[in-house]
């Protein structure tokens, strides 16, 4: 009887614990596409701003509102329309990060609260600007909905937040503005609520028109940073890229190289150089002093994972008539950890042509001698970062030691960038460290300024 009784009460309670599963998914979901709703969206958001309160970091609210629902819903009628928003709001789910929250707010209106972006207000804006742009792009490309297709971008307002400075509705209201201001602007835009961020917007997308245009107006430059060995003598030059601005004159790669691989540009970019490289590395062979030269090209992310890299520098060593061997391509860690498996196959297929590797930044990453050892490398470069400091932090002391010793333990050649002063040239060629770039010997010139270098 016991027994029975049990039962009985274990039952009463799964169906107890089901309607009120039932009634808190009614109470703070969206039934169609099973996202927070608008009462969910202000209790994360209270969390969200407790959070930043805390950490001191930013975080922020972007609104999204489709800009061709209404058309769509109306002519295609509202199975249709659900269909499109259960389907944005997928995609929207695709371009979040673990603790973001996607909150629909009714009709074709969606909330996205960002947390954990950086303290600095300008970094903040670009975190959440680059999570816009990766909804603009999910949110801009065709939906097939059963027979009928369609396009719907999406008109995004963004407003960050800080502690809790502003009210929950204050919040809301602000990044409903700038989605407002958005669609006024002309739809498929993205708009910051603050005046000064805005303008920081614009100032980007401008310079990325301009950058745009730097290749075809001829305004890339390559310029030439000696390479010695431990008599001083050139063994080559690693090339860096400078870009001719006609208003702001010399713009430094590290301002433009982060914006041209966002945008995809580095594929052109980067063949440029190595086609200038190469050019040059023909040029070179005219001339005994410069014969013997290797040229180093930095290689990115975006470029060696296109599917024909190794065509292409490939087809440009034959165009070019450079020798391989004299051409040393520098990949950094973080490129080469994106796909292990994918980068040996790669590097494999280039080191058949003849051309070599190294290891640029080396010390800033992940590296484990796991797959340091399966890569085919003939170089790593150690960081400046650890140059810098060599004289005077042990730390830095220490780990560059570690690092020579297992260079030469893989069969590796070594090369210490940044070296500026002679205490930092002496600690590296004692602990084994025979290939120097740096200040001390020579600063990025153009090319006729590094032959001249040559001759004296
Ligand atoms: P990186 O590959 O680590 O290049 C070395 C950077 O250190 C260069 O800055 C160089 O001018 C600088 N440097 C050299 N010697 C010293 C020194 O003694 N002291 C100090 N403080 N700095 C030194 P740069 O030319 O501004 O280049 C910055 C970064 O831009 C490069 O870092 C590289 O990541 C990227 N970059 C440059 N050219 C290209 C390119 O053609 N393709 C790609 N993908 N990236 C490039
Ligand atoms: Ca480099
Ligand atoms: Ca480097």
């Amino acid at each position: 009887q016991q027994v029975t009784h049990y039962v009985a009460v274990s039952r009463d309670i799964t169906r107890r614990k089901q309607s009120e599963q039932e009634i808190h998914q009614l109470a703070f979901y969206d039934p169609l596409t099973r996202l927070p709703n608008r009462r969910l969206l202000l209790d994360r958001l209270q969390q969200s701003t407790a959070v930043s309160a805390r950490n001191d970091r930013h975080g922020a609210l972007i609104f999204l509102d489709l800009d061709n629902f209404k058309a769509i819903n109306d002519t295609q009628g509202h199975a249709v329309g659900d269909r499109l928003l259960i389907e944005a709001a997928h995609r929207l789910q695709l371009c979040m990060r673990e603790g973001d929250t996607v909150a629909r707010l009714g009709g074709d209106e969606f909330v996205v609260v960002l947390e954990d972006l950086s303290s600095g207000a300008d970094y903040a804006a670009t975190q959440a600007e680059q999570v816009a742009e990766k909804i603009q792009r999910e949110l801009g490309q065709a939906y097939v909905l059963g027979s009928f297709e369609c396009i719907s971008t999406a008109s995004i307002g963004i407003s960050l937040f800080l502690g809790h400075r502003e009210s929950l509705d204050n919040l809301l209201k602000h990044a409903d503005t700038a989605m407002y201001q958005a669609k006024t602007a002309g739809r498929n835009t993205i708009r910051f609520y603050d005046p000064a961020m805005q303008a920081a917007l614009e100032a980007r997308i401008e310079l990325e028109g301009e950058l745009r245009q730097a290749l075809n107006k001829q305004q890339l430059r390559l310029y030439y940073q000696v390479q010695v060995d431990h008599l001083h003598r050139p063994l080559g030059a690693e090339v860096l890229l400078r870009w001719d601005h006609h208003k702001r004159g010399l713009v430094s790669p590290a301002e433009f190289i982060p914006l041209a691989e966002e945008t995809g540009l580095i594929v052109l970019i980067g063949l440029w150089a190595l086609q200038t490289a190469c050019a040059q590395l023909r040029a070179w062979q005219y001339d005994a002093l410069t014969r013997e030269l290797t040229l180093a090209v930095n290689v990115s992310a975006k470029q060696f994972r296109q599917a024909d890299f190794v065509s292409q520098v490939q087809r440009v060593l034959q165009q070019s008539g450079a020798k391989p061997s004299l051409l040393k391509l520098e990949l950094t860690e973080s490129t080469v950890l994106e796909n292990v498996e994918d980068t040996i196959a790669r590097m494999r297929e280039l080191k058949l042509l003849g051309v070599g590797f190294s290891m640029d930044d080396f010390g800033t990453g992940y590296s484990s001698l796991q797959y340091l050892k399966r890569l085919p490398l003939d170089q790593i470069k150690i960081d400046r970062s650890f140059v810098r400091d060599i004289a005077s932090d042990p730390n830095d002391a220490a780990i560059v030691k570690t690092i020579i010793a297992m260079a030469d333990a893989l069969g590796l050649d070594v090369i210490a960038e940044g070296v500026e002063t002679e205490a930092q040239r002496e600690f590296l060629g004692r602990h084994g460290c025979h290939a120097f770039q740096g200040y001390l010997f020579g600063r990025p010139v153009p090319v006729g300024q590094f032959e001249e270098g040559l001759r004296r």
